[in-house]
């Protein structure tokens, strides 16, 4: 039977691969419908130097799809295989995974190349996508590589060094005024009108779920260079998730397949500015209610109404995380403190670390420690 990898959760239809559907006739988003994902334990050994050498613990779209083989071949770039490194040499207990070191200096690469391929595989001739930035900029990289057309909607206050980025791959960057929520609105209009004409691919992070089959590469890469284990603690950032959801479910994968016992204890971590996931995790609350974002230097995880907020609810609680708020007064210092240990981190990265020094320093233990360096400083000012 031929493996439709789109389920709705919500009524239970499937879609094919082939479908430009981005979200379910129902209303609700898709995820991907069940598989058995296969770590390759020989993935180290592939041969292969991105991260499709994990294309076996992805969903199995070669068996039905040609094409997919011949599309993650066409647009990787070689993603992926991160340094874990210690933050100071003198201390082994805290580790940081250069994740800026990546095509378009951003983690948003492993997500992008995976949904990139699979639209490519799908047959799509454009894509559009809305951002605060990093997201926008790996999309349009890697549909360059694909030779897609590519509409980028971002916040007319992004950083002028991401639209530069954006532009510079032969994307269209399409600035909106308004909120970041005003941006979604926009880029859901045109995925609309595109989809319509068969052509236009909506290469969404949040709504598409291949997205976070690439975001759980991040892990599978902690637990190699680990030598087949996790540490005790992982810190990530949380603005719509997608790294935090693409943590759960390689979690998920490892403990399925016996390779891990249990999952580490997960810190996510918001703008003290706008944190709506950890209101909701604050109160008990199993829904993300939308709050207004007062303001916050980590413009890259400032999302006031996160479209998957309930499921990273779940996840975090499933996994015994917790969600904690970045002290906006400690994000610079931070910034300037991890560029002393020789990484340059935009702003947004720095939230995590000031909400890390801030439970340091206030004695917290946790063990051995991963903290990711997710976008580079030249990203941002
Ligand atoms: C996208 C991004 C985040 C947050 O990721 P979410 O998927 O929105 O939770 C954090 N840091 C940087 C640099 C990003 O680009
Ligand atoms: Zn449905």
């Amino acid at each position: 039977m031929k493996y439709e990898p789109y389920a709705c959760p919500e009524c239970g239809a499937h879609y094919p691969l082939e479908s430009l559907a981005f979200r379910c006739s129902c209303g609700s988003l898709l995820d991907i419908a069940p598989f058995e994902p296969r770590f390759p334990a020989s993935a180290a050994g592939s041969g292969e130097r991105s991260i499709f050498r994990y294309v076996e613990a992805m969903p199995p779209l070669a068996a039905d799809c040609p094409g997919w083989t011949a599309a993650w071949h066409q647009v990787s770039m070689g993603e992926g295989l991160t340094p874990l490194v210690p933050l100071d040499a003198a201390d082994a207990g805290i580790l940081v995974k250069v994740d800026y070191a990546m095509p378009t200096l951003s983690f948003k690469d492993r997500g992008a190349a995976v949904l990139v391929a699979v639209a490519r595989a799908a047959g799509a001739r454009r894509l559009v996508q809305d951002s605060s930035g990093n997201a926008g900029a790996s999309v349009a990289a890697y549909a360059a590589r694909a030779g897609m057309g590519c509409d980028i909607f971002v916040p007319a206050t992004t950083s002028p060094r991401k639209v530069s980025q954006i532009e510079a791959y032969g994307a269209r960057a399409v600035l909106v005024p308004g909120t970041r929520e005003d941006t979604a609105a926009a880029a859901l209009e045109a995925a609309e009108t595109g989809a319509r004409d068969g052509s236009t691919f909506y290469a969404s992070h949040v709504y598409n779920p291949f997205f976070y089959q690439g975001t759980k590469t991040y892990i599978y890469e902690v637990y190699e260079s680990l030598g087949g284990r996790l540490p005790d603690t992982l810190y990530i950032p949380l603005g719509n998730g997608t790294l935090v959801l693409g943590a759960y479910l390689a979690i998920k994968d490892l403990m399925a397949l016996g390779l891990v016992a249990r999952g580490p204890h997960i810190v996510a971590v918001q703008a003290a500015g706008c944190a709506p996931v950890f209101e909701a995790f604050e109160h008990g609350n199993t829904m993300v209610e939308a709050v207004t974002n007062t303001g916050t230097e980590a413009e890259g995880i400032a999302i006031a109404a996160p479209m998957r907020g309930s499921r990273v609810l779940a996840a975090l609680r499933e996994l015994g995380g917790e969600v904690v708020p970045a002290p906006e007064a400690g994000i610079a210092k931070a910034k300037h403190e991890v560029g002393s240990h020789g990484f340059y981190i935009e702003t947004t990265s720095a939230a995590t670390f000031a909400a890390f020094f801030e439970r340091r320093a206030a004695g917290i233990d946790e063990g051995l420690v991963v903290l990711p360096l997710c976008g580079a400083g030249l990203k941002s000012a």
